[in-house]
Protein backbone atom coordinates (compact mmCIF):
# COMPACT_ATOMS: atom_id res chain seq x y z
CA UNK A 1 0.00 0.00 0.00
CA UNK A 2 1.05 3.29 -0.56
CA UNK A 3 -0.90 6.68 -0.45
CA UNK A 4 0.51 7.39 -4.22
CA UNK A 5 -1.50 4.67 -5.67
CA UNK A 6 -4.93 5.57 -7.38
CA UNK A 7 -7.85 3.42 -5.65
CA UNK A 8 -8.31 1.37 -8.56
CA UNK A 9 -4.88 0.38 -7.59
CA UNK A 10 -5.46 -0.36 -4.46
CA UNK A 11 -8.39 -2.40 -5.26
CA UNK A 12 -6.81 -5.02 -7.86
CA UNK A 13 -6.27 -8.68 -7.32
CA UNK A 14 -3.20 -9.10 -10.03
CA UNK A 15 -2.98 -13.12 -11.26
CA UNK A 16 -0.53 -15.01 -9.38
CA UNK A 17 1.44 -17.07 -12.09
CA UNK A 18 2.93 -20.56 -11.34
CA UNK A 19 6.38 -20.49 -9.61
CA UNK A 20 9.53 -20.30 -11.89
CA UNK A 21 12.64 -21.05 -10.18
CA UNK A 22 15.97 -19.37 -10.94
CA UNK A 23 17.90 -22.86 -10.81
CA UNK A 24 17.78 -25.60 -13.22
CA UNK A 25 18.34 -28.70 -11.41
CA UNK A 26 14.37 -28.92 -10.56
CA UNK A 27 11.90 -31.15 -12.37
CA UNK A 28 9.41 -27.85 -13.96
CA UNK A 29 6.04 -29.54 -14.17
CA UNK A 30 4.19 -26.68 -13.39
CA UNK A 31 3.48 -23.58 -15.25
CA UNK A 32 2.59 -26.30 -19.21
CA UNK A 33 5.66 -24.90 -20.99
CA UNK A 34 6.89 -27.57 -23.73
CA UNK A 35 9.57 -29.90 -22.52
CA UNK A 36 11.48 -29.88 -26.02
CA UNK A 37 13.14 -26.75 -27.06
CA UNK A 38 11.52 -24.57 -30.10
CA UNK A 39 12.17 -25.18 -34.00
CA UNK A 40 15.78 -24.88 -34.63
CA UNK A 41 14.86 -22.65 -37.63
CA UNK A 42 12.59 -20.44 -35.95
CA UNK A 43 16.10 -20.00 -33.74
CA UNK A 44 18.39 -19.38 -36.40
CA UNK A 45 15.90 -16.61 -37.89
CA UNK A 46 16.46 -14.65 -34.28
CA UNK A 47 20.42 -15.13 -34.49
CA UNK A 48 20.27 -13.60 -38.10
CA UNK A 49 17.37 -10.91 -36.79
CA UNK A 50 19.85 -10.05 -33.56
CA UNK A 51 21.78 -7.59 -35.73
CA UNK A 52 22.21 -4.18 -36.43
CA UNK A 53 19.08 -3.33 -37.68
CA UNK A 54 17.56 -3.69 -34.08
CA UNK A 55 18.21 -0.47 -34.05
CA UNK A 56 15.21 0.48 -36.17
CA UNK A 57 11.87 0.08 -34.70
CA UNK A 58 10.01 -3.09 -35.50
CA UNK A 59 6.78 -3.35 -38.25
CA UNK A 60 4.26 -2.14 -36.34
CA UNK A 61 1.53 -4.48 -37.61
CA UNK A 62 3.91 -7.58 -37.58
CA UNK A 63 2.57 -8.23 -41.23
CA UNK A 64 5.11 -11.50 -41.57
CA UNK A 65 3.85 -13.16 -38.44
CA UNK A 66 0.45 -12.50 -39.77
CA UNK A 67 0.49 -13.63 -42.90
CA UNK A 68 2.63 -17.01 -41.57
CA UNK A 69 -0.43 -17.24 -39.63
CA UNK A 70 -2.90 -16.66 -41.87
CA UNK A 71 -0.87 -19.69 -43.81
CA UNK A 72 -0.80 -22.03 -41.17
CA UNK A 73 -4.46 -21.38 -39.99
CA UNK A 74 -6.02 -21.01 -43.67
CA UNK A 75 -7.34 -17.44 -42.79
CA UNK A 76 -6.39 -14.16 -44.23
CA UNK A 77 -4.14 -11.42 -42.46
CA UNK A 78 -6.50 -9.12 -41.84
CA UNK A 79 -8.28 -11.84 -39.88
CA UNK A 80 -5.59 -12.02 -37.23
CA UNK A 81 -4.22 -10.24 -34.63
CA UNK A 82 -0.94 -10.91 -33.02
CA UNK A 83 0.54 -9.58 -29.30
CA UNK A 84 2.88 -9.73 -26.71
CA UNK A 85 1.51 -13.37 -25.55
CA UNK A 86 -2.25 -14.33 -25.57
CA UNK A 87 -2.32 -12.93 -22.29
CA UNK A 88 -1.75 -9.49 -23.72
CA UNK A 89 -4.52 -10.29 -26.20
CA UNK A 90 -6.95 -10.90 -24.15
CA UNK A 91 -6.68 -7.93 -21.98
CA UNK A 92 -7.16 -6.21 -24.78
CA UNK A 93 -10.12 -8.42 -26.22
CA UNK A 94 -11.40 -8.00 -22.57
CA UNK A 95 -11.39 -4.11 -23.09
CA UNK A 96 -12.66 -4.36 -26.96
CA UNK A 97 -15.36 -6.43 -26.85
CA UNK A 98 -16.78 -6.91 -22.61
CA UNK A 99 -17.16 -3.94 -21.90
CA UNK A 100 -20.87 -3.80 -21.79
CA UNK A 101 -24.22 -3.33 -19.66
CA UNK A 102 -24.59 -7.37 -19.10
CA UNK A 103 -22.01 -9.35 -16.74
CA UNK A 104 -20.36 -11.74 -19.39
CA UNK A 105 -20.18 -15.75 -18.48
CA UNK A 106 -17.21 -18.07 -17.95
CA UNK A 107 -16.66 -21.10 -16.58
CA UNK A 108 -16.51 -21.40 -12.90
CA UNK A 109 -13.36 -23.31 -12.78
CA UNK A 110 -11.06 -22.14 -15.32
CA UNK A 111 -8.24 -20.03 -16.31
CA UNK A 112 -7.54 -17.53 -13.30
CA UNK A 113 -6.66 -14.24 -15.34
CA UNK A 114 -10.24 -13.95 -16.70
CA UNK A 115 -12.01 -12.87 -13.60
CA UNK A 116 -8.24 -10.48 -13.35
CA UNK A 117 -9.11 -8.53 -16.44
CA UNK A 118 -12.57 -8.19 -15.11
CA UNK A 119 -11.46 -6.28 -12.20
CA UNK A 120 -9.14 -4.47 -14.32
CA UNK A 121 -11.70 -3.34 -16.21
CA UNK A 122 -14.83 -3.04 -14.25
CA UNK A 123 -16.48 -5.59 -15.87
CA UNK A 124 -19.33 -7.89 -14.36
CA UNK A 125 -19.11 -11.49 -14.33
CA UNK A 126 -21.00 -14.57 -13.78
CA UNK A 127 -19.51 -17.90 -13.38
CA UNK A 128 -21.56 -21.08 -14.64
CA UNK A 129 -20.51 -24.06 -12.59
CA UNK A 130 -18.85 -27.10 -14.64
CA UNK A 131 -20.71 -30.45 -14.18
CA UNK A 132 -20.43 -33.30 -12.13
CA UNK A 133 -17.47 -34.34 -14.46
CA UNK A 134 -15.76 -31.05 -14.44
CA UNK A 135 -16.49 -30.39 -18.13
CA UNK A 136 -18.56 -27.09 -19.32
CA UNK A 137 -21.90 -27.51 -19.52
CA UNK A 138 -22.55 -25.32 -22.87
CA UNK A 139 -26.04 -25.66 -22.90
CA UNK A 140 -25.97 -23.50 -19.35
CA UNK A 141 -24.28 -20.44 -21.75
CA UNK A 142 -27.57 -18.78 -22.37
CA UNK A 143 -29.77 -15.65 -22.03
CA UNK A 144 -28.72 -12.27 -21.74
CA UNK A 145 -24.93 -11.38 -21.50
CA UNK A 146 -22.30 -9.32 -22.34
CA UNK A 147 -19.87 -11.87 -23.40
CA UNK A 148 -18.93 -15.22 -23.17
CA UNK A 149 -15.10 -16.40 -22.54
CA UNK A 150 -13.98 -19.98 -22.00
CA UNK A 151 -11.10 -22.16 -22.59
CA UNK A 152 -11.04 -24.83 -25.38
CA UNK A 153 -9.31 -27.57 -24.06
CA UNK A 154 -10.18 -26.49 -20.68
CA UNK A 155 -7.41 -25.42 -17.99
CA UNK A 156 -6.99 -26.41 -15.63
CA UNK A 157 -9.09 -29.81 -16.36
CA UNK A 158 -7.92 -30.47 -19.63
CA UNK A 159 -11.26 -31.62 -21.00
CA UNK A 160 -11.89 -30.43 -24.51
CA UNK A 161 -15.59 -29.33 -25.98
CA UNK A 162 -16.35 -30.58 -29.58
CA UNK A 163 -16.78 -28.29 -32.22
CA UNK A 164 -20.76 -29.12 -32.18
CA UNK A 165 -20.93 -27.54 -28.73
CA UNK A 166 -18.53 -24.55 -29.45
CA UNK A 167 -21.39 -23.98 -33.13
CA UNK A 168 -24.58 -24.57 -30.64
CA UNK A 169 -22.84 -22.15 -28.37
CA UNK A 170 -22.47 -19.26 -30.99
CA UNK A 171 -25.79 -19.80 -32.33
CA UNK A 172 -27.22 -19.17 -28.97
CA UNK A 173 -25.12 -16.02 -28.40
CA UNK A 174 -25.61 -14.18 -31.65
CA UNK A 175 -25.56 -10.87 -29.96
CA UNK A 176 -22.40 -11.34 -28.02
CA UNK A 177 -18.68 -11.97 -28.20
CA UNK A 178 -17.63 -15.05 -27.71
CA UNK A 179 -14.29 -15.87 -27.09
CA UNK A 180 -12.44 -19.09 -26.98
CA UNK A 181 -9.16 -19.29 -25.85
CA UNK A 182 -7.15 -22.24 -27.46
CA UNK A 183 -4.03 -21.90 -25.52
CA UNK A 184 -3.63 -25.76 -25.31
CA UNK A 185 -5.70 -26.81 -28.88
CA UNK A 186 -3.23 -28.51 -30.54
CA UNK A 187 -2.70 -31.30 -28.35
CA UNK A 188 -6.13 -32.60 -29.13
CA UNK A 189 -8.83 -30.71 -29.63
CA UNK A 190 -10.65 -29.83 -32.91
CA UNK A 191 -9.76 -25.73 -33.60
CA UNK A 192 -12.94 -23.51 -34.09
CA UNK A 193 -11.13 -21.54 -36.51
CA UNK A 194 -13.20 -23.36 -39.62
CA UNK A 195 -16.43 -21.36 -37.56
CA UNK A 196 -14.77 -17.48 -38.40
CA UNK A 197 -16.55 -17.00 -41.81
CA UNK A 198 -19.63 -17.64 -40.66
CA UNK A 199 -19.73 -16.44 -37.28
CA UNK A 200 -19.06 -13.05 -36.91
CA UNK A 201 -19.33 -12.90 -33.19
CA UNK A 202 -16.66 -15.57 -32.72
CA UNK A 203 -12.84 -14.78 -31.42
CA UNK A 204 -9.87 -17.32 -30.93
CA UNK A 205 -7.56 -16.85 -28.84
CA UNK A 206 -4.10 -18.48 -29.69
CA UNK A 207 -0.78 -18.78 -28.06
CA UNK A 208 2.98 -20.03 -29.47
CA UNK A 209 3.63 -20.57 -25.58
CA UNK A 210 2.81 -23.97 -25.34
CA UNK A 211 2.76 -25.98 -28.90
CA UNK A 212 5.53 -24.36 -30.25
CA UNK A 213 7.62 -24.06 -27.35
CA UNK A 214 8.39 -20.54 -27.34
CA UNK A 215 6.66 -19.12 -24.16
CA UNK A 216 10.12 -17.27 -23.66
CA UNK A 217 9.10 -15.23 -26.89
CA UNK A 218 5.62 -14.22 -25.98
CA UNK A 219 3.41 -14.47 -28.90
CA UNK A 220 0.08 -14.82 -28.83
CA UNK A 221 -3.26 -14.17 -31.43
CA UNK A 222 -6.53 -13.60 -31.69
CA UNK A 223 -8.72 -14.97 -34.74
CA UNK A 224 -11.46 -13.98 -36.27
CA UNK A 225 -13.94 -11.69 -37.93
CA UNK A 226 -11.66 -8.64 -39.69
CA UNK A 227 -14.55 -5.94 -38.11
CA UNK A 228 -13.29 -7.58 -34.47
CA UNK A 229 -9.42 -7.61 -35.68
CA UNK A 230 -10.01 -4.20 -36.55
CA UNK A 231 -11.58 -3.44 -33.08
CA UNK A 232 -8.47 -4.98 -31.16
CA UNK A 233 -6.36 -3.06 -33.60
CA UNK A 234 -7.77 0.27 -32.27
CA UNK A 235 -7.22 -1.11 -28.77
CA UNK A 236 -3.74 -2.38 -29.43
CA UNK A 237 -2.95 1.12 -31.09
CA UNK A 238 -4.34 3.10 -28.18
CA UNK A 239 -1.79 1.15 -25.90
CA UNK A 240 1.52 0.27 -27.37
CA UNK A 241 2.62 0.28 -30.98
CA UNK A 242 5.20 -2.06 -31.08
CA UNK A 243 4.04 -5.28 -28.96
CA UNK A 244 6.54 -7.43 -30.84
CA UNK A 245 9.93 -6.90 -31.39
CA UNK A 246 11.97 -7.67 -34.17
CA UNK A 247 13.42 -10.85 -32.76
CA UNK A 248 10.09 -12.22 -31.72
CA UNK A 249 8.64 -11.15 -35.48
CA UNK A 250 11.16 -13.28 -37.15
CA UNK A 251 10.94 -16.22 -34.44
CA UNK A 252 7.15 -16.42 -34.47
CA UNK A 253 7.56 -16.21 -38.40
CA UNK A 254 9.67 -19.14 -38.79
CA UNK A 255 8.17 -21.11 -36.01
CA UNK A 256 4.44 -20.90 -37.93
CA UNK A 257 5.95 -22.05 -41.08
CA UNK A 258 7.91 -25.10 -39.58
CA UNK A 259 5.00 -27.55 -39.49
CA UNK A 260 7.52 -30.67 -39.80
CA UNK A 261 8.87 -29.42 -36.34
CA UNK A 262 5.67 -28.68 -35.10
CA UNK A 263 3.82 -32.11 -36.17
CA UNK A 264 6.73 -34.15 -34.64
CA UNK A 265 6.60 -32.31 -30.93
CA UNK A 266 2.83 -32.61 -30.75
CA UNK A 267 3.13 -36.28 -31.41
CA UNK A 268 5.67 -36.32 -29.07
CA UNK A 269 3.82 -34.63 -26.20
CA UNK A 270 0.79 -36.32 -26.78
CA UNK A 271 2.68 -39.97 -26.70
CA UNK A 272 4.12 -38.70 -23.25
CA UNK A 273 0.80 -37.23 -22.13
CA UNK A 274 -0.44 -40.94 -22.45
CA UNK A 275 2.66 -42.28 -20.52
CA UNK A 276 1.60 -39.76 -17.67
CA UNK A 277 -1.78 -40.59 -17.06
CA UNK A 278 -1.22 -44.71 -17.25
CA UNK A 279 1.73 -43.86 -14.81
CA UNK A 280 -1.19 -42.14 -12.26
CA UNK A 281 -3.55 -44.63 -12.84
CA UNK A 282 -1.13 -47.70 -11.85
CA UNK A 283 -0.38 -45.56 -8.66
CA UNK A 284 -4.62 -45.25 -7.90
CA UNK A 285 -4.95 -41.71 -9.25
CA UNK A 286 -8.33 -40.18 -10.94
CA UNK A 287 -6.73 -38.70 -14.28
CA UNK A 288 -9.18 -36.70 -15.96
CA UNK A 289 -9.11 -37.51 -19.78
CA UNK A 290 -6.87 -35.01 -21.31
CA UNK A 291 -6.68 -33.18 -24.54
CA UNK A 292 -3.84 -30.36 -23.22
CA UNK A 293 -0.07 -31.00 -22.46
CA UNK A 294 -0.65 -31.55 -18.80
CA UNK A 295 -3.27 -33.84 -16.84
CA UNK A 296 -5.36 -33.24 -13.92
CA UNK A 297 -5.35 -35.60 -11.24
CA UNK A 298 -6.46 -36.70 -8.07
CA UNK A 299 -5.44 -38.93 -5.47
CA UNK A 300 -8.09 -41.17 -3.61
CA UNK A 301 -6.72 -40.20 -0.03
CA UNK A 302 -3.68 -38.41 -0.04
CA UNK A 303 -4.20 -34.43 0.54
CA UNK A 304 -3.26 -32.41 -2.70
CA UNK A 305 -1.71 -29.67 -1.01
CA UNK A 306 0.20 -32.08 1.21
CA UNK A 307 1.58 -34.00 -2.17
CA UNK A 308 2.72 -30.66 -3.92
CA UNK A 309 4.58 -30.12 -1.16
CA UNK A 310 6.29 -32.57 -0.20
CA UNK A 311 7.34 -33.43 -3.89
CA UNK A 312 8.51 -29.60 -4.13
CA UNK A 313 10.86 -30.89 -1.00
CA UNK A 314 12.09 -33.53 -3.63
CA UNK A 315 12.83 -31.08 -6.42
CA UNK A 316 9.51 -31.93 -8.13
CA UNK A 317 7.28 -29.01 -9.00
CA UNK A 318 3.82 -29.63 -9.63
CA UNK A 319 0.80 -27.18 -9.72
CA UNK A 320 -2.33 -26.95 -7.01
CA UNK A 321 -5.03 -24.53 -7.03
CA UNK A 322 -6.58 -23.79 -3.50
CA UNK A 323 -9.64 -23.19 -4.91
CA UNK A 324 -13.05 -24.58 -4.43
CA UNK A 325 -14.20 -28.07 -6.17
CA UNK A 326 -10.46 -28.60 -7.51
CA UNK A 327 -8.46 -28.52 -4.00
CA UNK A 328 -7.61 -32.10 -4.23
CA UNK A 329 -6.28 -32.22 -7.50
CA UNK A 330 -2.96 -31.96 -9.15
CA UNK A 331 -2.09 -30.34 -12.52
CA UNK A 332 0.81 -32.08 -13.70
CA UNK A 333 2.58 -30.75 -16.68
CA UNK A 334 3.94 -33.27 -19.83
CA UNK A 335 7.72 -33.62 -19.16
CA UNK A 336 10.25 -34.91 -20.98
CA UNK A 337 11.16 -39.20 -20.69
CA UNK A 338 13.73 -38.34 -18.45
CA UNK A 339 11.79 -35.77 -16.08
CA UNK A 340 8.67 -38.01 -16.19
CA UNK A 341 10.89 -40.81 -14.56
CA UNK A 342 12.51 -38.13 -12.30
CA UNK A 343 8.71 -37.34 -11.08
CA UNK A 344 7.25 -40.92 -10.86
CA UNK A 345 10.46 -41.72 -8.69
CA UNK A 346 9.79 -38.92 -6.46
CA UNK A 347 6.44 -39.30 -6.37
CA UNK A 348 6.97 -43.40 -4.90
CA UNK A 349 9.04 -42.05 -2.26
CA UNK A 350 6.39 -39.58 -1.58
CA UNK A 351 3.94 -41.94 -1.18
CA UNK A 352 5.55 -44.44 0.58
CA UNK A 353 6.46 -41.87 3.56
CA UNK A 354 2.88 -40.75 3.35
CA UNK A 355 1.68 -44.90 4.14
CA UNK A 356 4.34 -45.26 6.55
CA UNK A 357 3.21 -42.62 8.97
CA UNK A 358 -0.93 -43.88 8.14
CA UNK A 359 0.29 -47.30 8.67
C1 LIG B 1 -0.78 -20.43 -20.97
C2 LIG B 1 -2.14 -19.86 -21.19
C3 LIG B 1 -2.31 -18.59 -21.70
C4 LIG B 1 -1.18 -17.60 -21.78
O1 LIG B 1 -0.39 -17.76 -22.82
P1 LIG B 1 0.72 -16.67 -23.21
O2 LIG B 1 0.56 -16.61 -24.67
O3 LIG B 1 2.00 -17.27 -22.77
O4 LIG B 1 0.40 -15.38 -22.53
C5 LIG B 1 -3.59 -18.17 -22.03
N1 LIG B 1 -4.65 -18.94 -21.77
C6 LIG B 1 -4.54 -20.16 -21.24
C7 LIG B 1 -5.75 -20.97 -20.97
C8 LIG B 1 -3.27 -20.64 -20.90
O5 LIG B 1 -3.14 -21.82 -20.31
Amino acid sequence: MSRFWSPMVSALTPYVPGEQPQTLDVVKLNTNENPFGPSKRALEAMRSAASDSLRLYPDPNARQIREAAAHAWNLLPEQVFVGNGSDEVLAHAFFAFFQHDLPILLPDITYSFYPVYCKLYGIAWRTIPLDNHLSIPVEDFTGPNGGIVLANPNAPTGRALSLEQIECLLQKNSDSVVMIDEAYVDFGADSATALIARFPNLLIIRTLSKSYALAGLRVGFALGNAALIEGLERVKNSFNSYPLDRLAIAGATAALKDQHWFEENRSRVIALREELSTGLMQRRFEVLPSAANFVFARHPEIEAAQMASGLRERGVLVRHFNANRIDQFLRISVGTEKQQARFFAMLDKELERIDKKTA
